[in-house]
């Protein structure tokens, strides 16, 4: 029998399907719910293409459709979430965990305390415990758990998957985090830093939302990025790209836990601002109070408010110059303080960023939660298993067990 080469077999008709399938799941986990004109135009396909696509999609679960904002024409937007997954978010003094059930559409988290001194060891120990709660109370099988993501408050190489030795998480220098906690709850664990996830959890949902190129910053007690390019989490070589904190913004300024002088944590972040505050004889307990007591006009507040922006904003315009992101988005609770820090880092972003006709990346706060880590990893997970939410439920944004912390 001769074959036509050029003729596409059955195979490689369901291979392309696949494809398109895939590709517009894609496109709706970064724009949101879209109108099949808007998708035929981004993927690429006839609108009948998309028509089939979507039938299809609806057909498995994956996808609605429901009529449009402008009431005009009907949109399509994501639906398909299954499984469990567990979130955890490790930070210096505090661990935040969560178990997200998509198929009962419950959330059960739990805050522990860790106090100032733990090592690796007693983490392990101590997350171990918190899941063995979480999904006891939740009723979750163990079985149904997809993924353990965790998010980490210090430098993460993910190609080696260990900590670099910054001193921020003691103990865990060398050791491979998601084998250590792998073994010790038996299942799958994806770890990354924090920021990351909480880049992904606003480019899914929040202020990040429809841009391909975004670089996100976290300022709360330190500093921390993510960078996403063109539709994915950039990493560079060793899997630690995207480190704005340690970017030296002042030569001559206070000495860094990474061994630097200056660098951006060092000078702008919530820790360094209640450092300058104590030495000044004007202690302060924590961000939120040097935000309030400058909205009330405090003076010396308000400049540690503008200079921490300006600070931003020359590690800012570095980022620009070589990534040309067309979004910034500022995140953790230093965004809380709105104009009083947006304003000088928007200042120093046109004074030292090049012109161009197209103009300035855009500005924008981000969502105002303290569990943007945890949905970052919900938004992770959903966009591996090829699915996703397409706006965040209620039940979501509102666990059982822990009143959700918000920016005010
Ligand atoms: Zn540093």
């Amino acid at each position: 029998m001769v074959t036509d080469d050029s003729a596409p077999s059955a195979g490689s008709q369901s291979a392309l399907r696949r494809a398109n399938e895939r590709n517009v799941l894609q496109t709706l986990r970064t724009l949101g719910p879209t109108s099949q004109a808007e998708l035929a135009r981004r993927v690429g396909l006839s609108r009948s293409a998309i028509n089939g696509i979507v039938r299809s999609l609806q057909d498995s679960g994956a996808v609605d459709v429901r009529p449009g904002a402008s009431g005009r024409e009907t949109e399509v937007v994501l639906v398909g979430a299954r499984g469990t997954l567990i979130a955890v978010d490790l930070g210096h003094q505090r661990l935040h965990g969560s178990v997200i059930s998509f198929d009962t559409e419950t959330r059960f988290d739990e805050v522990v305390d860790l106090g100032r001194e733990h090592d690796a060891q007693a983490d392990v120990s101590t997350v171990a415990a918190l899941v063995d709660r979480l999904l006891e109370r939740s009723g979750a099988d163990r079985d149904s758990v997809i993924r353990v993501c965790v998010g980490l408050h210090a430098p993460y190489e993910s190609l080696s998957r260990t900590i670099s030795p910054s001193g921020i998480l003691p103990g865990w220098e060398g050791l491979d985090v998601e084998a250590v906690l792998g073994e010790r709850l038996g299942m799958p664990v994806h770890a990354d830093n924090d920021a990351n996830f909480a880049a992904i959890a606003e480019w899914t949902w929040g202020a990040g939302r429809g841009s391909d190129d975004l670089l996100y910053v976290k300022s709360s007690n330190g500093i921390g990025s993510g960078l996403i390019i063109g539709g994915r989490i950039f990493r560079g070589a060793n899997g630690m790209a995207g480190e704005l904190g340690h970017v030296v913004v002042d030569d001559r300024g206070a000495l860094c836990n990474c061994g630097n002088r200056g660098c951006l944590s060092a000078v702008a972040s919530g820790r360094a601002l209640l450092l300058e505050l104590a030495a000044a004889g004007a202690p302060r307990d924590s961000l939120q109070d040097v935000i309030a007591d400058a909205r009330a006009g405090d003076l010396a507040c308000r400049r540690l408010l503008s200079e921490a922006g300006r600070y931003i904003g020359i590690a800012l315009s570095h980022a620009v110059k070589l990534i040309a992101p067309s979004r910034i988005v500022l995140g953790g609770e230093l965004s809380a303080a709105g104009p009083l820090v947006l304003d000088s880092v928007r200042q120093e972003l046109d004074e030292n960023t090049l012109q161009t006709i197209s103009g300035m990346p855009r500005l924008e706060l981000g969502l105002r939660r303290g569990d943007m880590c945890i949905l970052g990893c919900a938004a992770s997970v959903l966009a591996e298993e090829e699915t996703g939410l397409s706006e965040l439920p209620a039940w979501l944004l509102a666990p059982v067990g822990h009143r959700m912390k918000e920016y005010a």
